[in-house]
C-alpha cells in the first residue's frame, strides 16, 4: 500500500454544528490559524438541522393556533376550523433549515476554514482519518490542536419493535403529516417541547412519564404547574409509566395512515399514529476510536474536559454536547470561543474560559418557562434553610383578560426569585407564562453581574407588562 499523504493544519474541528463552527472561526477568522472543519452531516450540527430552530418554528407555528383561539374572545370572527397545512409548513421548515446549511459553509469559507465532508476517526494520536461522504476515499489530517466537538444523538430504548417510533430526529425530518393521536415517552425539556406543539395544534398527545411531574430538574414551582397546565389543557399523562414491553406497527404509512400498538409491561395497550421516543442523548464518540489518542470518558460515555476544555490528552479538547456539560447551543458556542481564544489569541487570553454558572435558559413549552440559577431546593442544600428568602407570585397576564373566568384559570403566569443572605443576593430565578422567553434574557444579565433583590425593587417598573411583576415582588 502507498504511505498516505497527511495534510497539515494549526487547527482540526472534528464536527461542524455550534461548537465546533463557533471555534473555528474564532480560530481562522479572529487569529488567522490554519483551521480545518470535518462534517458527516450537514452544516450547523443539531441546533439548526434537528434541534433549536426546526423547533422553535413549530413552536411559532402553534403559537399562532393557540392566538387564534384566544382572539375569538376578543371579537375576532374566524371560523370553526381554522385550516392549516402541515406539509407546506414542514417544507418551509426545510427550507429555512438548507438556508442556514448555506449560510454555515459561506460563512466558513469566507473565514479561510477548509471544509471537509466525511466520517472523522483517529488513526494516530494527533492523526484523523476522514471517510469522505462522496465515497471517494479515505483522507488523513493532523495538527497539534484537536477538537472534538461531535455532539450527541437520541436515545432509542431496548424495547421490541422500538424502531417503528421516532426520536427528535425523525421528527423534524420525516415527518410530513400530522398523526392525529400522538404518544410522547418522556419528562424532559424536549418532550414536554414536542407534546406541547402537537397539543397546541388539535393533536391528542399522550405524555408517558415515570414520575407525577414532567422537567424534573427544574424548580419544583415549574414542574407542578406546568404539569397541571398540560392537564388542563388536554395532554392525556400516563404517570407512574413503567415502560413499554412492545411496540406493534399495525399500518405503515404517514400522518394517519400509520398506525402502532404500544403494549405496556402490565398489560394494557393503546394504539397512537406516532410515537417519540424522548428518553434523554447519548454523547456521539462511537467510531471516533478515542482510545487510539486515550481520550478519556466518564461512565455516562462523556468525554470528560476540564473547564478549560482539555481533555485527558495533550492537545485534544471536547465541548458542547460530547461533554454532557449544559447541553445548550450557546453554551457550547460560547465554549468553542474561549478555547480558541486561550489557543490562538493574545497572552492576555491564554487563560480564557467559560463560566458555567447562571446559564439562563428557556423551555419552549406552552406557556414558555425561564430559569437561571439554582432551584429553591438546590439553593436551601447549598446555604442552608435559614439563609435562603423566596418571592413568588401568580397571576393571569392581561392579555388573557377577555377569556371567562373558568378558562382564564387555565393560563397562570408564575414567577419565583431565590435569594440567599441578608443582602438578598438572588441566585435563581424561575418564570412561567406568556413571553417570559424574551423577558429572562435581561434578568439574565442582571443576575450574572450579581444582582439583589434591592436592585431589582430599584429598577422602575414598565407598565403594563408581566415582566413588571419581577420588580414589585412582596
Ligand atoms: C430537539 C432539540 C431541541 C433543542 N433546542 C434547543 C434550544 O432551544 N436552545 C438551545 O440552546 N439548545 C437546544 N438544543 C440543544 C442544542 O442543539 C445542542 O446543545 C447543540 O447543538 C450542541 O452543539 P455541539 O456543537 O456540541 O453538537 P452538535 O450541534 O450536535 O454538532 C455535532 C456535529 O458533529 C458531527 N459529527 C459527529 N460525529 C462526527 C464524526 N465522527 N465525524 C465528523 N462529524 C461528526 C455531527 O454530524 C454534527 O453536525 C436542542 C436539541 C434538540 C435535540
Amino acid at each position: 500500500m502507498p504511505p498516505v499523504e497527511t495534510k497539515q493544519y494549526d487547527y482540526i474541528v472534528i464536527g461542524g454544528g455550534s461548537g465546533g463552527s463557533g471555534s473555528a472561526r474564532r480560530a481562522a477568522g479572529w487569529y488567522g490559524a490554519k483551521t480545518l472543519i470535518i462534517e458527516r452531516g450537514a452544516a450547523g450540527g443539531t441546533c439548526v438541522n434537528v434541534g433549536c430552530v426546526p423547533k422553535k418554528m413549530t413552536w411559532n407555528f402553534a403559537t399562532i393556533n393557540e392566538t387564534i383561539e384566544v382572539g375569538r374572545h376578543y371579537g375576532y370572527d374566524f371560523p370553526e376550523h381554522v385550516k392549516f397545512d402541515y406539509t407546506h409548513f414542514k417544507k418551509l421548515r426545510d427550507s429555512v433549515v438548507k438556508r442556514l446549511n448555506g449560510a454555515y459553509e459561506r460563512n466558513w469559507g469566507r473565514e479561510g476554514i477548509d471544509l471537509v465532508h466525511g466520517k472523522a476517526s483517529f488513526v494516530e494520536p494527533k492523526t484523523i482519518e476522514v471517510d469522505l461522504a462522496d465515497g471517494s476515499g479515505k483522507v488523513r489530517y493532523s495538527a497539534p490542536h484537536i477538537l472534538i466537538a461531535t455532539g450527541g444523538r437520541p436515545i432509542v430504548p431496548n424495547v421490541k419493535g422500538a424502531e417503528y417510533g421516532i426520536t427528535s430526529d425523525g421528527f423534524f425530518n420525516d415527518m410530513e403529516e400530522l398523526p392525529p393521536k400522538f404518544a410522547v415517552v418522556g419528562a424532559g425539556y424536549i418532550a414536554v417541547e414536542l407534546a406541547g406543539v402537537m397539543a397546541a395544534v388539535g393533536v391528542e398527545t399522550h405524555m408517558f412519564l415515570r414520575g407525577d411531574t414532567f422537567l424534573r430538574k427544574f424548580d419544583p414551582m415549574i414542574q407542578k404547574t406546568m404539569t397541571e397546565r398540560y392537564e388542563a389543557s388536554g395532554v392525556h399523562l400516563h404517570k407512574h409509566f413503567d415502560g413499554f414491553k412492545e411496540v406493534q406497527l399495525l399500518r405503515d404509512g404517514k400522518g394517519k395512515d400509520k398506525l402502532l400498538r404500544l403494549i405496556k409491561n402490565d398489560g394494557t395497550e393503546i394504539e397512537v399514529n406516532e410515537l417519540l421516543w424522548a428518553i434523554g442523548r447519548a454523547p456521539e464518540v462511537e467510531g471516533l476510536n478515542l482510545t487510539i489518542p486515550g481520550v478519556k470518558l466518564n461512565r455516562a460515555g462523556h468525554i470528560i474536559a476540564d473547564e478549560y476544555q482539555n481533555t485527558s490528552v495533550n492537545g485534544i479538547y471536547a465541548l458542547g454536547d460530547v461533554t454532557g456539560h449544559a447541553e445548550l447551543t450557546p453554551v457550547a458556542i460560547a465554549a468553542g470561543r474561549q478555547l480558541s481564544s486561550r489557543l490562538f489569541g493574545p497572552p492576555e487570553l491564554k487563560s480564557a474560559k467559560i463560566s458555567y454558572e447562571n446559564i439562563p435558559t428557556v423551555v419552549f413549552s406552552h406557556p414558555e418557562v425561564g430559569t437561571t440559577g439554582l432551584t429553591e431546593p438546590e439553593a436551601r442544600e447549598r446555604f442552608g434553610n435559614d439563609k435562603v428568602k423566596i418571592y413568588r407570585t401568580r397571576f393571569t397576564a392581561m392579555y388573557y383578560d377577555p377569556l371567562p373566568a373558568e378558562e382564564k384559570k387555565k393560563f397562570p403566569t408564575e414567577m419565583k426569585i431565590v435569594c440567599v443572605g441578608p443582602e438578598e443576593k438572588i441566585v435563581g430565578l424561575h418564570i412561567l407564562g406568556l413571553g417570559v422567553g424574551e423577558m429572562l434574557q435581561g434578568f439574565g444579565v442582571a443576575i450574572k453581574m450579581g444582582a439583589t433583590k434591592q436592585d431589582f425593587d430599584s429598577c422602575i417598573a414598565i407598565h403594563p407588562t408581566s415582566a413588571e411583576e419581577l420588580v414589585t415582588l412582596r
